[in-house]
């Protein structure tokens, strides 16, 4: 893992805070380019808090290798077990964004309502975790076989919810799933907004696919922006 990707995953932790993605809760992992069986992740700590000495480095099997023994989250198996079924994905992000939540319990389907957020494609898919593990639950992904599942559940799909709990997205790096992320939320508020006014118009497949390639095209001026606003707000708070 190169010095300027560690940094990048720790700007990303950062941002999706300041954006209101995380929050005390949730998590984005990246995976080593030089070795594709390994993943990078922060050690249990909220996500604003995050610096490169937190990072930490683990399997696809969800096994942490640390000389100081310390502990990642308990979800990592979300990370691993989707690294393990898509070779093209190089970051995750699991959060609890809370406009997302409404989507994942009302069947109502988050569907993209603008440009920004063609990436979600029209069958968004939901990750019901009473189908794997029964009616009592944590709701948490906290082992393989539910990783497993939830991998299974997202299939070639950019971004899954989970029922009652959250959401995840994947990305080829780390700007695009920071950019997925951010603009999972913005739909759903979006959405959200247009349904109380009315029934509304979604992007077609087509424009699905269209918005979405255009938009990739542009992941670093946001990214930009994201960086400058999270340092200044890291700044007036000090918690950098
Ligand atoms: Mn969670």
């Amino acid at each position: 893992m190169t010095t300027q990707l560690l940094q990048d995953l720790v700007l990303a932790n950062h941002i999706l805070f300041n954006e209101g993605v995380l929050d005390g809760f949730g998590h984005i992992s990246a995976r080593d380019p030089s070795d594709p069986g390994r993943f990078h992740i922060s050690r249990m700590i909220a996500p604003a808090l995050v610096t490169v000495d937190d990072i930490l480095e683990v399997d696809l099997d969800g096994v942490v290798h640390d000389e100081r023994n310390r502990r990642t989250y308990v979800e990592r198996f979300i990370h691993s077990e989707i690294y393990k079924a898509r070779p093209d994905v190089h970051s995750v992000v699991h959060s609890h964004s809370p406009t997302v939540i409404p989507f994942g319990v009302t069947g109502t389907r988050l569907r993209p309502v603008c440009h920004m957020s063609g990436f979600l494609g029209n069958k968004t898919p939901i990750y019901e975790i009473r189908e794997f593990i029964g009616e009592r639950s944590s709701l948490l992904v906290t082992n393989q076989k539910l990783g497993k599942a939830l991998a299974e559940t997202l299939g070639a799909q950019n971004v899954a919810l989970m029922r009652g709990h959250g959401s995840v997205a994947v990305g080829a790096s780390i700007k695009q799933v920071v950019y997925r992320a951010v603009y999972t939320e913005v739909n759903a508020r979006l959405q959200a907004q247009s349904l109380a006014l009315g029934e509304p118009v979604y992007l077609t497949d087509g424009e699905c696919i269209e918005t979405a390639e255009a938009m990739d095209t542009h992941l670093d001026r946001p990214w930009q922006l994201w960086v400058r606003r999270a340092r200044a707000s890291a700044g007036a708070t000090n918690t950098d």
